[in-house]
C-alpha cells in the first residue's frame, strides 16, 4: 500500500504542520528525521526516524493539531490521507470496521471537549453486518461437523449440439437459524480462518463421490469430454500436498483425472505465485484440466495465460450479460473467445440468462454455456428431473441411448 501514497521531500528546518492548524494526513518517515514540539511552550517531546509515523490523529477527524512537527534534515515523508484511509476502510472486514468504530468513538469522547457525534454515526448496517460475521465466523467451524454444508451442481451445455456436458460445483451452507448461506458471504471468512483447507477437502470430495452419478446424465460433444469443476482457493492451491491429495481420491472413486477441472481466479494466482504455479503444474501433467475463471476481471489476465497450465477460459457473467448494450462488453467477449481459440483453450460462458445471449455467443464461436436460462445451481438428486424437462422445452439435447 506504501509503495502508492505520494511522497513529499522537505529540506532540513522545515515545518511539517504547526499547532492549531487541522490536518488530514498522517505521515511515514521514508527517510531523515523529525522533533516533535509540544504546546504551550514549544518543548521538543519525541525525535522521529525512519519507519515511524506522526500525524494519525488527523485520520480520524478535523480537530486541530496539538503539536508542531519540524525536520531535523533533509527529509522524505509518506503522505497517508484521511480519504484514502476511509475508502480502505469501507473495503475491510465488517468486524474489523466495526470494532475501529467502536474504538473511535471512544477515543473521540475521550479526546474532546465536544465529543463529535456527526463525524462518524454508529453505521447500524456496520453493526448489523459486523455481528453476522461474527456469528457465521464462529458457527462455520461447526458447518462440516455437523454436516451443513452442500454441494450444488449447475449444468454446463455445449454450444454445438445442445448436450449436457459437465457441471460447475458451487458450495452452500444450510445454516440452523439463518437458511441457506451463498459461498460469497462465507469462502471469504473460511479463507481468513483457515477453514478453507477443511472446506476444500469437503467439497472435492463430495464432487468426487457424486460424479458417478451425475456422469450418467452427460454426454460428451465432439472434443468435449463430460467433467465436473470444483472451485478452489489460493491458500488451498498453496499448498503442494493437495496434487497428491486429488491423485488418490480420485483413484479411489476410479475417476479419470480429465473428468475433473480445477477452477481458479485471476487474484488468486498473484499471491504464492511459485507454489501455485508448481501445483497447476503437476495437477496438469496428472491430466486435470486447469480453468480460468471470471476472465477478464483480475489483474494476471495475458501473463496467466502465459505462463501457467491454463486448458480453458471461463468469461465472467458480467460481460456476458453486457454483450448486448454495450460494445466493450461485447468487444471483449468476442477478443477473449478468439484468443482462447487461437491457444487452442476452450471457453466456457457463464451468466447466460436467455436464448438471445446463448445464440449470440454461439456465433461467436463459444464452446460451452453456463446460467440461468439452462438451470440454477441445484442438488445433484434434482439433475434427473430438471434434464427431463429441459429436453421437453428443447433447451437441451436428448441423451443418447
Ligand atoms: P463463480 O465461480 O464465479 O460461480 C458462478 C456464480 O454465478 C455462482 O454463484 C452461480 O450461481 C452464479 N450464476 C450462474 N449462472 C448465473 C446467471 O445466469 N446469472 C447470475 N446472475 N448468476 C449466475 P454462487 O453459487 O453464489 O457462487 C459464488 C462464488 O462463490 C463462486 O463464483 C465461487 O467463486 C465461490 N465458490 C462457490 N463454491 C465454492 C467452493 O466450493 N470453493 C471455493 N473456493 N469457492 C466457491
Ligand atoms: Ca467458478
Ligand atoms: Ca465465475
Amino acid at each position: 500500500m506504501m509503495d502508492q501514497l505520494p511522497r513529499e521531500h522537505f529540506p532540513a528546518a522545515c515545518t511539517v504542520f504547526g499547532i492549531d492548524e487541522p490536518g488530514d494526513s498522517a505521515y511515514a518517515i521514508e527517510s531523515g528525521s523529525v522533533e516533535v514540539l509540544a504546546a504551550p511552550d514549544q518543548q521538543r517531546v519525541a525525535i522521529l526516524g525512519v519507519g515511524e509515523l506522526f500525524g494519525e490523529v488527523a485520520l480520524l477527524d478535523h480537530l486541530p493539531r496539538t503539536a508542531t512537527v519540524r525536520t531535523l534534515e533533509p527529509t522524505t515523508l509518506v503522505r497517508i490521507e484521511r480519504q484514502h484511509v476511509n475508502e480502505l476502510l469501507k473495503r475491510s472486514d465488517p468486524v474489523i470496521r466495526h470494532l475501529l468504530e467502536l474504538l473511535l468513538r471512544r477515543f473521540r469522547s475521550k479526546n474532546s471537549e465536544h465529543p463529535d457525534e456527526s463525524s462518524t454515526p454508529a453505521g447500524s448496517d456496520d453493526r448489523t453486518c459486523a455481528l453476522r460475521t461474527l456469528a457465521l465466523t464462529r458457527d462455520l467451524a461447526h458447518a462440516l461437523d455437523f454436516d451443513q454444508l452442500e454441494l450444488y451442481y449447475q449444468p454446463l451445455i455445449s454450444f454445438s449440439r445442445r448436450n449436457l456436458v459437465g457441471f460447475e460445483a458451487l458450495v452452500r451452507w444450510r445454516h440452523p437459524t439463518l437458511g441457506m448461506i451463498m459461498p460469497l458471504e462465507f469462502i471469504g471468512l473460511a479463507e481468513r480462518t483457515g477453514l478453507i483447507h477443511k472446506l476444500g477437502a469437503w467439497v472435492l470430495q463430495r464432487a468426487v463421490a457424486d460424479w458417478a452419478g451425475l456422469r450418467q446424465h452427460c454426454q460428451p460433444d465432439g472434443g468435449l469430454p463430460p467433467f465436473v469443476s470444483v472451485n478452489l482457493s489460493a491458500d488451498e492451491l498453496g499448498d503442494l500436498g493437495i496434487v497428491e491429495r486429488i491423485r488418490s481420491l480420485l483413484a479411489s472413486h476410479a475417476m479419470r483425472p480429465h473428468e475433473l477441472k480445477i477452477e481458479l481466479t485471476e487474484t488468486v494466482i498473484i499471491e504464492d505465485r511459485n507454489t501455485i504455479s508448481q501445483v497447476l503444474e503437476q495437477l496438469s501433467a496428472l491430466g486435470i484440466a486447469i480453468a480460468l475463471d471470471d476472465f477478464g476481471t483480475g489483474y494476471a489476465g495475458l501473463e496467466t495465460l502465459k505462463s501457467l497450465p491454463i486448458s480453458c477460459l471461463k468469461i465472467d457473467k458480467n460481460f456476458v450479460q453486457e454483450i448486448d448494450s454495450s460494445l466493450r462488453s461485447h468487444e471483449i467477449v468476442l477478443t477473449a473467445i478468439q484468443l482462447a481459440a487461437s491457444l487452442g483453450i476452450s471457453t466456457i460462458a457463464e451468466g447466460i440468462e436467455d436464448e438471445a445471449t446463448f445464440r449470440r455467443l454461439d456465433a461467436m464461436g463459444c464452446d460451452v454455456a453456463q446460467g440461468y436460462y439452462f438451470a440454477r445451481p441445484m442438488p445433484a438428486a434434482a439433475v434427473a428431473g430438471w434434464l427431463k424437462q429441459s429436453i421437453h422445452e428443447g433447451k437441451c439435447a436428448a441423451a443418447a441411448g
